[in-house]
């Protein structure tokens, strides 16, 4: 249970991290693929301007066939009789003309087809001079010449239209770009915000934890701790997990203590007793307070030899204090020491404290101020 806390908690902290980059990465897809229907719309647009059918191709069309009506033109022109056969520019110069956009938008370009077929027509049945063919041609000349201007100018127009939106291209990309970095960061102080507040809530439920498994008074384990501590110890078998002691201290005529010196210097005298046997307990061991001046330690020491030496250090610890006790046997307060070393299993959490219960009663009964270990170390004398 308590293993598995951190983990739901870093599993829980990963999905909010997910979430947040997640929509971080959307609005960024968003922008990209904003900007590029933009830009694909603009090149769209672009390539339509450009098309051969319509844009720049058709202007090389009408000066084309005003280069061939001049060419044209000027056979006639050097001629004095009457040609054979019509020059081919004139047809070439009706052709480059004979476009549906030209005859349709210019309302000289029908006549003007007209002009050049009755000038093919002339030079055919060769009733007219020359001369007279090659004048109405320069009215032919002046249409081009509108055509081509008007070309020129629509260029000019579609040049202005082109940058004017390649401007609002880059004004648009700009903002999109702004507004998701903006979204971002947005998302990026709530994510902060956010694992803040998660970070708070986990100290205070932490916070809470502690202060629900530690005594009040001295700040060792609870009793509740002991029972929890033991339960995971034995498993669901009553197996022990590893070998352990536990080890039951009573204070001894701690009754007379108080009503010597009163509960508030009683109270007193219990937190240095616990803090200087928590002194001598290595990081391993943990303290308990089993009900009111009585406490247990449980350790992974099992060795008597160390247990014996544990048990002093504990005793001396408290000697040590030398706080001032009229009615005990050493006139200071002192301890009495039951030890319990869990050997053969199964056990209930009951026996385990039964046990180092019954080595504190027989501590006590031989004079106070000892340990008594169970079992029993046979003795090496
Ligand atoms: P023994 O040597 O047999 O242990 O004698 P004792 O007087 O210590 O034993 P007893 O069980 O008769 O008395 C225990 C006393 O511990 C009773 C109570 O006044 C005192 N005590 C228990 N809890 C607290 C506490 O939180 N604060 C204070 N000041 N005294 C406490
Ligand atoms: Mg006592
Ligand atoms: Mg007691």
């Amino acid at each position: 249970m308590k293993e598995s806390k951190p983990l739901i908690k870093a599993h829980f902290e990963r999905l909010e991290n997910y979430s947040f980059i997640g929509l971080a990465i959307l609005t960024f897809a968003a922008a990209i693929a904003l900007i590029y229907t933009y830009n694909q719309r603009a090149n769209d647009d672009i390539r339509g301007y450009f098309d051969t059918q319509r844009g720049i191709y058709d202007e090389l069309l009408v000066e084309r066939s005003r280069r061939y009506l001049v060419m044209a033109m000027d056979k006639i022109a050097n001629s004095d009789a009457p040609l054979e056969s019509p020059p081919e520019e004139l047809d070439l110069a009706y052709a480059f003309l004979n476009l549906g956009e030209y005859t349709t938008r210019f309302n000289c370009v029908p006549e003007s087809l007209e002009t050049i077929d009755s000038a093919r027509e002339a030079l055919l049945t060769r009733e007219l001079p020359n001369s007279e063919i090659i004048g109405p041609l320069f009215r032919v000349l002046d249409c081009q010449q509108i055509v081509a201007a008007s070309k020129q100018s629509d260029k000019r127009i579609l040049a202005t239209e082109l940058l004017e939106r390649s401007e609002d291209g880059r004004t648009f990309s700009t903002l999109i770009i702004i507004v998701s970095y903006s979204v971002a960061l947005f998302l990026w102080l709530l994510q902060i915000n956010h694992r803040r507040k998660i970070q708070l809530a986990l100290a205070e439920r932490q916070a809470w934890e502690e202060r629900a498994l530690t005594d009040s008074l001295t700040g060792t384990l609870n009793r509740g701790s002991l029972n929890q501590y033991l339960d995971m110890y034995l498993g669901g078998n009553g197996q022990p997990k590893r070998p352990i002691s536990l080890l039951m201290y009573d204070i001894d005529h701690f009754k007379s203590y108080n009503d010597t010196f009163g509960h508030v210097h009683g109270d007193q005298a219990l937190i240095k007793v616990t803090r200087a046997i928590q002194s001598v307990l290595r990081a391993d061991d943990k303290q308990f307070r089993f009900g009111g001046e009585e406490f247990v330690v449980v350790t992974e020491v099992t060795d008597s030899t160390q247990l014996a030496a544990l048990a002093e250090r504990m005793l001396n610890a408290v000697r040590e204090l030398g706080l001032e006790h009229p009615n005990s046997n050493e006139g200071i307060v002192t301890l009495s020491l039951g030890i319990y070393v869990a050997g053969s299993p199964p056990y209930e959490i009951s026996d385990l404290l039964g046990m180092v219960d019954k080595a504190l009663y027989q501590a006590k009964a031989q004079g106070r101020n000892q340990v008594v270990i169970r079992p029993a170390v046979p003795s090496t004398h």
